[in-house]
């Protein structure tokens, strides 16, 4: 778990590096949460859950559980189809775990100042940089799930999940009922739909044949 640790960040910062250029003409600045107070869906991976989790456990009590009974509120919010802020916000406007926060967080930025009619405005190639680097995640953490984050992190404070998944244990079936009903999406099959989608060239079709 600790190499896939180490990859999570690699994919964070090789995105980072390519993204750069684009982010300098950012509006983004300090204390404006619009991307968490006017939260969609934010997607994780079970691996960015486990690296979230790890950070929420090792604050002081009594705000690990109030960190915990927000999680759940959001949950219930969101099972509403009620609009929810992030549960990681904190009240300065600064997020809670901003060194381990999910890419979903990483990758937005604005290049004007977002308001309720305008959300946030994005280059196009960071959005396809984005976009591969979310199938790098989900293909990194091949014997997990991806869903919004009061999901993920609820997946992972049930024992008998979390101990199949740190054991890189893969039983889709055993969280079919939850995952159908909260839209979590299984890694390894979106992977392996993206890979039969991927257009493939004469030459490699060659190659495939005369290997056989
Ligand atoms: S995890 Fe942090 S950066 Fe992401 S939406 Fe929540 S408060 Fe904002």
């Amino acid at each position: 778990m600790e190499d896939k640790k180490n990859g999570l960040q690699a994919i964070y910062d090789d995105f980072e590096c390519a993204a750069a250029p684009y982010k300098v003409e950012a509006a983004c600045a300090k204390g404006c949460s619009f991307c968490c107070s006017d939260a969609g869906s934010i997607h994780i991976t079970t691996l960015e859950g486990l690296v979230i989790r790890d950070r929420i456990n090792r604050l002081p009590r009594p705000r690990q559980k109030a960190v915990y009974k927000k999680l759940a509120v959001d949950m219930k919010q969101r099972e509403r189809e009620k609009p929810s802020a992030c549960p990681l916000l904190m009240k300065n406007r600064a997020c809670m775990i901003y060194d381990v926060r999910p890419f979903a967080c990483r990758r937005i930025y604005s290049l004007a100042v977002c308001s309720r009619n305008r959300h946030p405005m994005l280059n196009r190639q960071v959005i396809a940089q984005g976009d591969e680097a979310i199938r790098a995640l989900q293909q990194l953490d091949d014997s997990g799930y991806s869903g919004h984050l009061s999901y993920i992190l609820h997946m992972l404070d049930t024992p008998v999940f979390l101990k199949a998944y740190l054991a890189g244990e893969y039983h889709p079936e055993a969280v079919m009922a939850f995952g159908k009903s909260h839209g979590i999406i299984i890694n390894r099959v979106i992977g392996q739909v993206a890979e039969n989608l991927k257009p493939r060239s004469p030459a490699a079709d060659g190659d495939s044949q005369s290997s056989q």
